[in-house]
This record gives structure tokens, sequence and C-alpha cells, in this order.
């Protein structure tokens, strides 16, 4: 069971220190911890951590190249150098609003396993797609560029329910993850508007294997609460 807490572009290093010094033994028995900082709160978050720490930092995205003229971007070994363990890849707000494609997400995803990090691969059809009768082709072709690996994990967040306060039905989450289940062998994240109050019922359905939660992995209490309903799920 793994609970990943993604900041997107909340928490300065100020911030992202005092949340971390609350955070640092939250991982309760059979549930693995992570909370992703926005870049500049990496080392701020890692250190207030410190090295005993049952949570672990993602970064939020990474590039492919090692180094070069690639402004603006991070690459694995920098993450690495730092003591960062993994990177989320394909984030739904990376496809829609920074021209992120299945082949940069299969391109970021191999360059961080080369270089030793974890992944979430995020996979999700929007509402039109879904309306279109296209979730699985979507998810198909998605899925169908991310590579097997023992450090990768995937996260099934319908682009409808993340950060919109609509929660896909047990159903449709159970569905849609047995789907992808059949197409890749990792396990399998749920993301889209997980809360305290919906967590225990997506977390214990079969094919779910944990949660990438946005807006309420940024509170201590939420958090924290998400993660105890995981432990129970596991
Ligand atoms: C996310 O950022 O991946 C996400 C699922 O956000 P939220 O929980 O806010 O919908």
């Amino acid at each position: 069971m793994l609970i990943a807490g993604n900041w997107k572009m909340f928490k300065g290093a100020h911030q992202a220190r005092e949340f971390a010094s609350q955070i640092r033994r939250i991982a309760p028995e059979g549930v693995d911890v992570v909370v992703c900082p926005p870049y500049p709160s990496l080392e701020a978050t890692l250190h207030a951590l410190g090295p005993d720490s049952t949570t672990r930092v993602y970064a939020q995205n990474v590039h492919w190249e090692l180094e070069g003229a690639f402004t603006g971007e991070v690459s694995p070994p920098m993450l690495a150098e730092l003591g960062v363990a993994g990177a989320i890849v394909g984030h739904s707000e990376r496809r829609q609003l920074f021209g992120e494609t299945d082949e940069t997400v299969r391109l970021r995803a191999d360059a961080a396993l080369e270089a030793g990090l974890h992944v979430i691969a995020c996979v999700g059809e929007t509402e039109a797609e879904r309306e279109a009768g296209e979730t699985e082709a979507v998810l198909e072709r998605q899925v169908s560029v991310i590579p097997r690996h023992e450090r990768l994990v995937i996260a099934y967040e319908p682009v409808w329910a993340i950060g919109t306060g609509k929660t896909a039905t047990p159903e449709i989450a159970q569905e849609a993850h047995a789907f992808v289940k059949s197409l890749h062998g990792a396990p399998v994240l749920y993301g889209g508007s997980v809360k305290p109050e919906n967590a225990a019922t997506l977390l214990s359905l079969p094919d779910v294997d944990g949660a990438l939660v946005g807006g309420a992995s940024l509170d201590v209490q939420s958090f924290e609460a998400i993660c105890r309903a995981g432990a129970e799920a596991a």
C-alpha cells in the first residue's frame, strides 16, 4: 500500500520544512508514504524529515537527459544526488498544460529508472474521452509506453476527478484499475479527489494498491487520516 502526496505548486521551502517535521513518522505499519514537493522545496523537505524518517520524497517531474541546454528542467542524477527517491511522470496537468506526450512520459520514466529512482507514472482519461466511450482506448495507449520495472507504479487518475471534488465511484475506479492491471503488471494507485471521507472505500477495492493525493495531502490531519485508511485496507 503506497500513499503519495502531490503538493503541486504549493509549499515553498519554509512551509515544506514545517510540514515535513510533522510527518516524519506518519507511515502506519504496512503503508509506504511519499511526498512530492516542488523542486525548490525538495532539499528543505529532506532535511526536515531527516535520515530516520519513514516518509520518502519524490519529485513531481524529471527530464530524460543527464544534463544539457534544457532550461527549466531537472535531471534524474540531480534528484538522486539530493537524496530524492523517485519522481512522478505524466501527471495530467503536465499532459494538459505543458505539452507532455506519451513519448516524453516514456523517456522520463526510462531515465528515472536508469538513475535508480522510483517512478509513479500517471494515466487517465478526460471527461470528453469517457463520454465518447474512449476510456479503454486512451488507457491502452498511455499504458503501452510505460516501462515494466519493480521500481515503477502506475497511478490511474481520471482527469475529470482531479482537483474537482468529483471522485470516481468505486465501480468506475475498480473497473479502470482492473483494466490497467490487465495491460501492465505494476501496482496501480488511484488519484482524483481522494479525501479522508472516501479513502477507506477506494483503498479497499481489490485492484487499488494505494493513492496519489493532491489537495488533501497539503494538510497534516487529512493526509494522516488517508494514510491510516490505507493501513486498514492493506
Ligand atoms: C493529483 O494531484 O494527482 C490529484 C489527484 O489531485 P486531487 O487529489 O487534488 O484531486
